[in-house]
């Protein structure tokens, strides 16, 4: 594997020509859109056999972005759990600090060799947002980022980042004025001229070919991954556990490993609980539907309006996923489990404390699986686990609501017991 992209050692050969995994993906856009979307498809499926376009990518994802980002065994944890030893992709050590920019190095590079003036990109938290308004700075693009006004207000310190970068920030003021609402007047927008300008999507959703394009420019993260891991324990994980929201990072991780019998996990979030309405457990409560023009698992009610979802990681706070999970948890590839917002904090915590690795709270949704499958298996089995961002962001955030410093077992009455006992060594 010279380039890392994976669509001609991909025997599952997906998607389909029309942009399916299984039945799920697809394409559900009005006309004027799909084609759009095929000169789009059409561009990429001629850019990426281009060996001077794939240079470039990896000229870039060398010495811009820092790969590759190492593998590393996390120890002191793993002793502390006492199963199985914990080995960590540091994608929180990519510029920006997490692997969202590998896909917009991809896209905004895809952008300038169609000759387009602008990129274009929804955001929640800001985290999509500030890697595009990166890449376009890199590369002399536009940028335009689409947010609702409700969480421009919540995340200042990514709506500055943006504009520092010279991007442009779309308020949006229509609905829930959050994330979905971004996503419809950013299409809409691009539908008014997608001549100069192109969407740059956030994660393996939408309608065909960003599920594959992204899903591409993410494998990169995988096979790394697995030549490292051979290098330095002469075989393959026994299990690997990614965090998902729309699902690229797990994509990512997961697209060199899908021929092999690895065990592959990946982990939702489970919010304030599965039996509460509040929580971002796509695939594991939802069910089939279309939004944002494409088919997979949804959270939706009777009508198939997208339900309001929650996660204490705003990137994880998505009422669907890629349509490629859809697929691999219909034919039993992947095991989808989830994790809770208290048993993320305490992966926060318990990966801070152990290793001194602050881990994003979307990340620590995967780290926190992780310590609980650990503890199923054996010492001398090994779990990969996608380490997809560093926590510098949430740092305030969980010193505010969970501050729970100095953890005192005995006192806590909410579920920070036993993790906690056992990096203690109690
Ligand atoms: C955005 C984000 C995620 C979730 O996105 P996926 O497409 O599911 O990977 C996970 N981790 C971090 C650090 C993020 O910024």
């Amino acid at each position: 594997m010279k380039n890392g992209i994976i669509k001609d050692i991909d025997t599952t050969n997906l998607p389909t020509q029309d942009g399916y995994f299984g039945e799920f993906g697809g394409s559900f856009i009005p006309p004027q859109l799909q084609a759009v979307m095929d000169e789009v498809t059409a561009e990429y499926e001629k850019i990426v056999k281009d060996p001077a376009f794939l240079e470039e990518l990896n000229d870039l994802l060398t010495h811009y972005v820092g790969r590759p980002s190492p593998v590393y065994h996390a120890k002191r944890l793993s002793d502390a759990i006492g199963g199985a030893q914990i080995y960590l992709k540091r994608e929180d050590l990519n510029h920006t600090g997490a692997h969202k920019i590998n896909h917009c190095i991809g896209e905004v590079l895809l952008a300038k060799k169609m000759g387009k003036k602008k990129v274009i990109a929804e955001t929640g938290a800001g985290q999509h947002g500030v890697a595009l308004a990166t890449a376009a700075a890199l590369m002399g693009l536009e940028c335009d980022i689409y947010m609702g006004a409700i969480d421009i207000r919540k995340e200042a310190p990514n709506v500055s980042r943006m504009k520092v970068l010279g991007a442009k920030v779309v308020e949006v003021t229509r609905g829930t004025q959050t994330l979905k609402d971004a996503v419809d007047a950013a299409f809409e927008a691009y539908l008014g001229d997608p001549i100069s300008q192109i969407y740059c999507i956030g994660s393996v959703v939408g309608p065909h070919p960003f599920p594959m394009m992204v899903r591409d420019f993410q494998s990169i993260v995988g096979f790394e991954a697995k030549k490292q891991f051979a290098s330095m324990t002469g075989k393959l994980p026994d299990s690997i556990v990614a965090c998902v929201g729309g699902g690229s990072n797990a994509m990512g991780i997961f697209s060199a490993f899908l021929q092999d019998s690895v065990p592959l996990y990946g982990v939702e979030p489970a919010g304030k609980g599965l039996d509460t309405p509040l929580n971002a457990a796509t695939l594991t409560k939802g069910s089939v539907g279309v939004l944002h023009g494409f088919k997979s698992y949804l959270l939706q009610d009777e009508k198939g309006e997208p339900l309001p979802v929650y996660s204490i990681a705003s990137g994880l706070d998505y009422p669907g996923v890629g349509p490629q999970h859809s697929y691999l948890k219909t034919i039993g590839r992947v095991n989808y489990k989830t994790a809770t917002d208290r048993e993320a904090v305490e992966a926060f915590y318990g990966l801070s404390r152990m290793e001194g690795i602050i881990p994003a709270l979307e990340s620590s949704h995967a780290v926190a699986y992780a310590i609980k499958l650990a503890q199923e298996l054996t010492k001398d089995q090994n779990i990969l686990v996608n380490l997809s961002g560093r926590g510098d962001k949430d740092i305030d955030f969980v010193m505010e609501n969970y501050p729970l410093v100095d953890y005192e077992p005995e006192a806590n009455e909410n579920g920070f017991d036993e993790f906690l006992a056992h990096i203690r060594g109690n």
